[in-house]
């Protein structure tokens, strides 16, 4: 991994807090062993509906390369406190997804929203999902009934993934390591050149005597954009699980994306390399677990907070109706979709509830966890911040509203600063001071989460 100095603290950022909860149980000496329990589910899309990641697309899915999962892990600490992870194969994570989710979890299981982790592949041969992202998609009114019936399908199989997880729980060792890959390269002009992180975080679960493998969860900071053509898959990461659920057949893998918003696999676009990189992935996985492993000895607790972030700008009915008139069709869908907002709100937030996630098992390990298309700078910043080699960053998880670009690139634009906000029908770009506000709440619930652990 490459470290600059791109960043300067700042003093001066108030956090605005729209939602905190925090739990984890305060615990002395462990005096138990881990539980853990995984599960996994099909959620390939039963007909062909659209399909999500590139704008272009004018017609649905033609078929299935591999199918698409949902997968879950959940984990008891000694001191009885539960978290779940959950690893989907989509391009984002719709937040009406996680919202549902997490209050049909804490009715049923009383979890709270800081206990539940949802993560995706970020896969651009997934399905059109309930979210801002597919209004980009030029689809019909019988085509969006169709995605707003899968995604109905899906919420509750994400629920039933969780409860199954929850309902094979018992006693585990975890272990986490660290490997290495590097196919991910940095595409921001001149490509290939700039910050990246090859790092392959990896939690390895397994009977209590260590000699069953039963889930290996793993993480890459790089897009899922080797493939772009109608069949559902996976993309580098499907072939990654498939790499290793081949090799490990009892066992479950599950793969989150790291913040490799401004990294792509490159070259790209061909099955052999979506495979090849799959593999890659596979075998750096194989490699931390071939090696002694770090056994995760201490609690785990929790925490979760939405931020109130600025967008830099509000536009104005008269500004959106010129949207509207523009030449560029996703500017004129933008227009539209945020003309609807006005009529049905009244009017746009100047903020948006960015959500900010710490689970920190103990001393040994701490797991962060950002909303939306998050580039590698964030990752390079909170592991040196927090210590290398025992932080994780998990970017696209709990809501993927659009990039979340660091001060450099925010400065820079282009594609992951500014003009993607038009895909993602949001308002404008971010207001500078957003990487400050995101990586002094990680510090924030950093210390809560200590405090709670200890
Ligand atoms: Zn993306």
């Amino acid at each position: 991994m490459i470290s600059v100095n791109l960043h300067r603290r700042s003093f001066f950022v108030t956090i605005v807090t729209l939602t905190l909860s925090l739990s984890g149980a305060a615990a002395t000496v462990p005096a138990a062993d881990w539980e853990a329990g995984v599960a996994k589910i099909v959620i390939t899309p039963e007909e062909p509906i659209f399909m999500d990641g590139y704008g272009g697309r004018d017609h649905p899915a033609e078929g299935t390369l591999h199918d698409l999962w949902a997968k879950a892990t959940a984990m008891k600490a000694p001191n009885g406190h539960t978290v779940v992870f959950v690893g989907l194969d989509l391009v984002g994570v719709p937040i009406k997804m996680t919202d549902f989710v997490s209050a049909e979890i804490e009715k049923r299981h009383g979890l709270k929203r800081d206990q539940l982790m949802y993560s995706c592949s970020h896969t651009h041969t997934g399905p059109a999902l309930d979210h801002n992202l597919s209004h980009m998609l030029d689809m019909s009114d019988e085509d969006w009934n169709k995605v707003l019936a899968y995604q109905d399908r899906l919420n509750r199989k994400v629920i039933t993934v969780i409860e199954q997880a929850l309902a094979d729980m018992k006693p585990a060792k975890l272990e986490f390591g660290n490997g290495r890959t590097n196919f991910a390269t940095p595409r921001r002009p001149p490509i290939g050149i700039g910050p990246y992180d090859h790092e392959v975080p990896v939690l390895k679960i397994s009977s209590l005597d260590g000699k069953t493998l039963r889930g290996l969860i793993f993480g890459y900071a790089c897009h899922s954009t080797v493939l772009s053509f109608y069949q559902f898959s996976g993309d580098y990461p499907g072939f990654a699980m498939i790499y290793l659920e081949e090799r490990h057949p009892d066992t479950v893998a599950m793969f989150f994306a790291g913040c490799g918003a401004d990294q792509n696999p490159l070259p790209r676009r061909k099955i052999e390399l979506a495979e090849k990189y799959g593999r890659m992935l596979g075998i750096a996985v194989e490699e931390v677990i071939r090696d002694p492993m770090t056994p995760l000895t201490e609690n785990v607790s929790s925490a979760f907070q939405n931020i109130d972030l600025a967008w830099d700008h509000v536009p104005t009915t008269e500004e959106l109706q010129a949207s509207v008139a523009s030449s560029n069709v996703y500017d004129q869908r933008r227009g539209k979709f945020l003309l609807d907002r006005i009529e049905k709100e009244g009017e746009l937030s100047p903020v948006y509830p960015y959500p900010v996630q710490v689970w920190r098992f103990g001393d040994q390990l701490t797991w962060v966890t950002l909303g939306g298309e998050v580039v590698v700078d964030y990752s390079i910043r909170i592991k040196a911040e927090l210590g290398q080699g025992k932080t994780w960053v998990t970017g696209y998880a709990n809501d993927v509203m659009c990039y979340i670009p660091s001060e450099r690139v925010l400065k820079e634009g282009g594609y992951e600063g500014a003009s993607s906000m038009i895909v993602y029908n949001q308002p404008s770009p971010w207001r500078t001071g957003l990487e400050d506000q995101i990586v002094e709440t990680v510090h924030a619930l950093f210390e809560k989460t200590r405090a709670k652990s200890e």
